[in-house]
């Protein structure tokens, strides 16, 4: 598919969502007798689909769509007075935020520091000068590169001592929670089911996907990993779980082409460039998907050796990679889970 039919496509998907009042909903009684409801919504610029089963389903993904509506407007960088959007433009001055923004920023600061700043929330500048998935996608030039990488370190991200509020110490810095904002909103999700009584729920924010319990039947999800090369739909492996998230970056989900390279969406701070770590695909399962959010980017950013030298020394964390010569490496509790789907792909063993 070329880039202009895809975006064509995309765009008469958004369409078809408007039409049906970015709604499609199902109301129904499973084979297990449970009530169900499905709900397809475009939020944080993505498709996310919830399936809730149990009493009051319905009203409840009502209420979802509302809470991820609700963090959408706190957390994105481009909705005028949202948090992140106030910070970008307040610099230099303090900014309230409400406590989840802080509590977002604080995680994604986490992981800054454990990757040594290739995971870096302070990316924005960077994000917004290769505006890939925009219409403005462009290469920049070098000088403009140079400019923007002096514009982004997370240890510039001050948060107050009573921790409301947020200043940026560098002038023309921008805040971007893209790659952990999701796996924010799946918890959030999963916290407000959970008090409500429901024990399963297939919740997927564009690829971040998280299980509650098992299925009605209480058998476990099963769940694919998708393929990576860029326009071939299907999954190229899959794993049965209960109760986990699983989180894939990869260069295929946003990324233009020019003279025949591709540049995708995960930006390496260390060059300014898209990361080039060798790595098409990384997923993380986990228990919380902002973990498995911030730790799907980072290994993506840190490539094969140092991303999954990370993952090992993360308790109840696993790791799927798939590397540009489309061999497959997994961590150590994977192995006898994780059955091969497409035989153009291969099995690394880790030595
Ligand atoms: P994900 O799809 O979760 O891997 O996140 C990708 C998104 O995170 C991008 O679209 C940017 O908004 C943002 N991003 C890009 N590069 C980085 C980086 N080095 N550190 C943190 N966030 C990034
Ligand atoms: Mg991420």
């Amino acid at each position: 598919m070329t880039k202009n039919f895809r975006t064509i496509f995309s765009i008469l998907v958004i369409l078809m969502l408007c039409i049906t009042f970015f709604r499609i909903r199902l109301q129904e009684n499973n084979l297990a007798g449970c009530p169900q409801a499905e709900g397809s919504f475009f939020l944080m610029n993505t498709i996310v689909q919830i399936r809730i089963y149990g009493d009051k389903a319905e009203e409840l993904l009502d209420r979802c769509f509302e809470l991820l509506q609700d963090i959408e407007n706190r957390m994105s960088k481009t909705i005028e007075g949202s948090d992140i959007y106030r910070i970008n433009n307040s610099q230099g001055e303090f900014v309230s935020v409400s406590n989840d923004t802080i509590q977002v920023i604080r995680k994604a600061l986490e992981y800054a520091e454990i990757t040594e700043g290739r995971f870096d929330p302070s990316v924005g500048v960077l994000v917004d000068l290769w505006g890939i998935g925009t219409e403005q996608a462009r290469v920049p030039s070098s000088e403009e590169i140079k400019v923007a990488r002096g514009r982004v370190n997370y240890r510039w991200i001050e948060i107050d001592e009573e921790g409301s509020k947020v200043r940026l110490l560098k002038e023309g810095m921008k805040l971007d929670l893209g790659a952990i904002v999701k796996g924010y909103a799946a918890d959030e999700i999963r916290k407000l089911l959970k008090a409500e009584g429901i024990r399963s729920a297939y919740i997927n924010l564009g690829g971040n996907v998280l299980v509650m319990g098992g299925k009605p039947d209480n058998t476990p999800w099963k769940i694919g990993i998708q393929d990576p090369r860029r326009d071939m739909p299907g999954a190229i492996a899959s794993f049965e779980v209960k109760d986990k998230t699983i989180v894939t970056s990869g260069n295929y989900e946003r990324y233009f082409e020019k003279d025949g390279i591709l540049y995708h969406h995960i930006i390496d701070p260390a060059t300014g460039y898209p990361a080039d770590s060798g790595i098409i695909s990384a997923s993380i399962i986990t228990d919380d998907s902002i973990d498995a959010d911030a730790l799907s980017t980072s290994l993506f950013l840190l490539g094969i050796d140092k991303g999954l030298q990370l993952i090992d020394k993360l308790d109840g964390v696993e790791a799927v990679v798939v590397k540009d010569d489309l061999g497959i490496i997994m961590t150590e509790g994977l192995q006898d889970k994780l059955i091969l789907l497409n035989d153009d792909f291969y099995i690394v063993t880790r030595k």
